[in-house]
Formats: structure tokens, C-alpha cells, sequence
């Protein structure tokens, strides 16, 4: 799935001087971020009944006319992956609407200043009259990378997991490094070792909440596996049938760990 571009449905485009009208398409989210759906799980096509935040124009989506706008709202919404659940090629849509939705919601007001911001007339952008302060959405860049040793991939426990689970070394890029130095941080930060051929395969835009995963594969150089005990809890070289799956092509994690287990073949 995450193979998949934005832009086979969507045409890119933003404006809030374009309101919307009956048919068009709309991404309504609560405080939450959650996605609201009607009672036969299709994006509602109207705002009436609803009490609007706001509403921006963002593009056309299947040809449609399309907005995000905020509610507040009791009801109940669906959150990022049910929605992945119901339909891959909305929830690949979503991802690009929450993100102008957080965007908006979190920058009204200047954060240097406090000032209110005015949104710019031809970008997604917020201004601020008194210092000039820009404020764009706010993408995190963060990296994964499938690290193998012969037939065995490295995989570790994250602490910072709601259930405990083995993973993929991941974590985000510091002010000041390349997207490289962050593996090569990363990895020897969390699992003590240093790593060899760092190879780019693909990146995904993850909005839980705001990152741009970009994907690797590298391989063992040396070191032995040491854990801080901390953020990173146990790690291990597994075999491709010793890796335990968890059910969702979601992430580019599992297409990683998909494409090494197709490189082992049935060797
Ligand atoms: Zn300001």
C-alpha cells in the first residue's frame, strides 16, 4: 500500500476564499483528529448541522472539490487507522487533510510573538503581522532502517510502545545532521553498533502526528547488540520465521520488514 502516491487522486491546491457546496468533498475533524465519516462510512458531502472552526479548500480529491474543516463535536469520529481499515486510498487523503487541520489549529497565533496570524493569500502559510514571522506546517523528518546480518534482521523493544513490541530501529533526525548521521546516531545510540551500505528505499508521510518516515536497509559492520535499558529495552538478530508480524501494512515498517523477508526467499 505505501507504494502508493497522494497525487493518482488528489491535485494540490489551497485557498480559504473557496467555500464549499453540496457534493464536494469534506474531511471534517474533531479536536481529536479524527476523521468524521456518515452512517455508510462515506465522507459527508455537506457542513449543515455542523458548528464549523473553520474550512479550507486543499485541492480536488477524485475530482471533487475539496476542504478540511474542524468540528467540535461529541459524536463519534474514527481515528487515523480505522479509517486505513476502511478504505487505503482515503486514508492516504487524511493524511494530507490532518495535517493542514493541526496546522491551522496550532499556529492562529504567532508563537514568537502572540500574535494573531493572517493566512497567506497563495501558500498554505500563516503570517504574522507584527514580527513576519512565517508559519508553515510542521513535518517532523524521521528515519527506520532494516539493518540485516547474513539471513537475520535487527529488531528491538521500544520502551515508549503502549505494548511492548519488537521493531525497527527508528527515530528522528536532530537539528544540524544529514538523514544519514541520523541512522548512524540512531543506531549506535540505541543498539551499539555501526552499520554498513545505508542504502535509501522509500519514505512515508506518518501523521502520528506529524512525521515523514524515511526508509533504509543497511548492514551489520561490527559491535556487539547493547541496550541503554531505557528507551530501548532488549534487541536481537531474528530469522525471517521467527519475526512476529502485527496484522497491518500501515507502515513503512512492515513493507521493510516485508522486503527482507522476500530477499531470504526460502533459502
Ligand atoms: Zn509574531
Amino acid at each position: 500500500m505505501i507504494e502508493k502516491s497522494i497525487y493518482e487522486n488528489y491535485r494540490i491546491d489551497f485557498s480559504d476564499d473557496i467555500t464549499p457546496t453540496t457534493g464536494d468533498c469534506l474531511f471534517i475533524f474533531n479536536e481529536n483528529r479524527e476523521l468524521y465519516l456518515d452512517s455508510n462510512k462515506q465522507l459527508p458531502d455537506s457542513l449543515e448541522n455542523f458548528d464549523v472552526n473553520f474550512c479550507l479548500y486543499i485541492g480536488e480529491y477524485n475530482d471533487k472539490k475539496t476542504f478540511v474543516a474542524n468540528i467540535k463535536s461529541d459524536e463519534e469520529f474514527f481515528n487515523l487507522k480505522e479509517v486505513y481499515d476502511l478504505d487505503h486510498d482515503l486514508y492516504l487523503m487524511a493524511t494530507k487533510a490532518v495535517l493542514v487541520n493541526d496546522w491551522y489549529i496550532s499556529h492562529r497565533f504567532c508563537g514568537r510573538c502572540g500574535t494573531p496570524t493572517l493566512l497567506d493569500e497563495k501558500d498554505m502559510m500563516l503570517k504574522c503581522p507584527n514580527c513576519g514571522q512565517n508559519h508553515y506546517p510542521r513535518i517532523a523528518p524521521a528515519i527506520i532502517v532494516a539493518i540485516r546480518n547474513g539471513d537475520k534482521l535487527l529488531m528491538a523493544k521500544h520502551s515508549y510502545h503502549d505494548n511492548i513490541r519488537y521493531a525497527l530501529i527508528a527515530g528522528f533526525v536532530e537539528p544540524g545532521e544529514s538523514i544519514e548521521d541520523a541512522v548512524h546516531r540512531e543506531v549506535l545510540e540505541e543498539v551499539g553498533i555501526k552499520i554498513k551500505n545505508l542504502k535509501y528505499q522509500r519514505s512515508q508521510s506518518w501523521p502520528f502526528p506529524n512525521s515523514l518516515m524515511l526508509g533504509f536497509t543497511a548492514e551489520y559492520e561490527s559491535g556487539q547488540i547493547k541496550v541503554d535499558g531505557d528507551e530501548i529495552v532488549k534487541a536481537a538478530w531474528f530469522k525471517k520465521d521467527e519475526i512476529i508480524r502485527y496484522g497491518t501494512d500501515i507502515s513503512i515498517s512492515d513493507w521493510l520488514i516485508q522486503q527482507f523477508i522476500d530477499s531470504i526467499g526460502n533459502h
